[in-house]
């Protein structure tokens, strides 16, 4: 008789939030507060005095932060909004973070006020009880730096005091192509110093990175430095699918097809080096007539709506693996595992934790697709796995090298059954409460362990022999 262990494991599956669906549903709302109607140039003192009032007013959600000066010693003001009362999702898991940031060009008003308007919403929303605002701040971190060139901005000019060009100045191939002027070195400015020193320190783990422009009606992915598609493409053009399938006809595209190529650009080093999903999102390039009144989120309210999707749905924005099952023959281990986010993974290993905390064993690299699910096997020993050690799943949040990495226990309640050989139990455990959500537990039987574990030997054998052939 052929002794088998069979074990599975009950699983808790994340808790997936609003779907795409039901957030487009929140989209026909009315703006929340009152028509916004200036603010189109908005000096750096008015913001100033704007966004310390929102801090002032609304302390329960509005922090605001001074992260460094300008070549002419303005404030660079960064407004984090969330719901403050707590640093937890109200389901205990870690909030979602989105980076804005605006006017790295300071004659490109439009796409500052998108950044303020970017704010602005959230704040009004939670004022006026939105509900779609609500859930934004409790299960995420908004972080706007809403002017990062004041000096440029005040005058009027592309540059700023220093006479570079801002998004040209970043540690991303800086300097390696045709370029406006990208300053003597690649951060020489204390404007973009500043600004990947936040990046680096306060929003690494982002999911979702926005840095916003005026120009041509479009909104840009990376690469701005190589016309190939960048390794997570599907991210990207899963999210042109949906914008363009009913939210906004705007193009998207790579920003070195879409646009023209260029380098050391804020883009490319949030992708490149951050590993977060950039987009640069450039408005149109017709600034309002003067004398015409035109409340501003009327005019940018299809950049709000993408803008609102794009928050909406951040928790899909990287890979999210859910382990189904866990199944262990004598000579097979089999994961089966899907991928809830929009994002392919990599690099991913699954690693079991023997009792005395050494890890025990490791499987070979493996990828999940996005959206997708996979079933992999791995030849194991059996015998090696134990009822009371843990499994740890590894992978990396996205394809790009430079995405973060995500270090998961896989929540499982293991559990051996010993009876009469190949009985099914099906079903056992499923009422334990840690495993309500779980899916399908079978649970089978072995009957001999000790022929187990013997032929298990054997297996290891011919493995490390035929490993040794590759
Ligand atoms: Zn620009």
């Amino acid at each position: 008789m052929r002794a088998a262990i069979f074990l599975t494991l009950c699983l808790l599956l994340p808790l997936v939030p609003l779907t795409v669906a039901q957030a487009e549903d929140a989209q026909d709302e009315a703006w929340p507060g009152d028509p916004i109607d200036n603010h189109v140039h908005m000096t750096w003192a008015a913001m100033t005095l704007e966004v310390n009032e929102w801090a002032d007013e609304n302390p329960d959600i509005v922090k605001l932060e001074d992260v460094g000066k300008s070549r002419a010693g303005k404030s660079l003001w960064v407004v984090q909004l969330s719901d403050w009362s707590t640093e937890f999702k109200p389901n205990g898991s870690s909030k979602e973070i989105i980076y804005i940031d605006g006017g790295h060009h300071g004659n490109e008003y439009l796409g500052t006020a998108l950044a303020w308007l970017s704010a602005k919403y959230y704040i009004d929303g939670w004022i006026e009880g939105n509900e779609e605002a609500i859930q934004v701040l409790q299960n995420s971190e908004v972080h706007v730096l809403i002017m990062l060139n004041p000096d440029g901005n005040d005058i009027d000019t592309r540059w700023n005091l220093g006479q570079v060009d801002l998004n040209r100045n970043y540690d991303h191939y800086w300097n390696s192509c045709p370029t406006t002027q990208p300053g003597t070195s690649a951060f020489s400015e204390p404007e973009t110093l500043a600004n990947s020193v936040y990046m680096n320190t306060v929003v690494p783990d982002a999911d979702l990175y926005v840095t916003m422009h005026t120009g041509v009606w479009i909104i840009l992915y990376p690469w701005g430095k190589w016309p190939e598609q960048p390794p997570d493409w599907e991210l990207f053009h899963s999210i042109r699918e949906d914008v363009n399938g009913g939210i906004s006809d705007i193009p998207i595209q790579n920003a070195n097809q879409g646009l023209y190529p260029n380098c050391g650009t804020s883009r490319d080093y949030g992708y490149g080096v951050m590993g977060f999903p950039t987009f640069t999102f450039e408005t149109d390039d017709e600034q309002f007539i003067p004398g015409s009144v035109e409340a501003l989120n009327e005019r940018l309210g299809e950049e709000m709506d993408v803008m609102r999707y794009l928050i909406n749905n951040v928790w899909y924005w990287r890979a999210r693996l859910d382990v189904q099952s866990i199944t262990i023959d004598d000579d097979t281990l089999t994961l089966d595992v899907v991928n809830h986010g929009m994002a392919s993974t990599a690099n991913a290993t699954l690693e079991y934790i023997g009792e005395s905390g050494e890890v025990a064993w490791v499987s070979p690299f493996f990828s999940v697709n996005a959206t997708n699910s996979s079933v992999v096997s791995f030849s194991v020993n059996a015998g090696m796995f134990g009822d009371e050690g843990m499994w740890n799943l590894n992978y990396q949040k996205r394809v790009i090298n430079a995405a973060t990495w995500v270090n998961e226990t896989v929540n499982v309640s293991a559990m051996y059954v010993e009876s009469e050989q190949d009985r099914f139990l099906i079903g056992y455990g499923l009422f334990n409460p840690i495993s309500v959500l779980a899916a399908v537990i079978g649970v089978a039987a072995f009957a001999n362990e000790a022929e187990t574990r013997r032929k298990s030997e054997r297996d290891e054998d011919n493995e490390r022999n035929d490993a040794s052939e590759n």
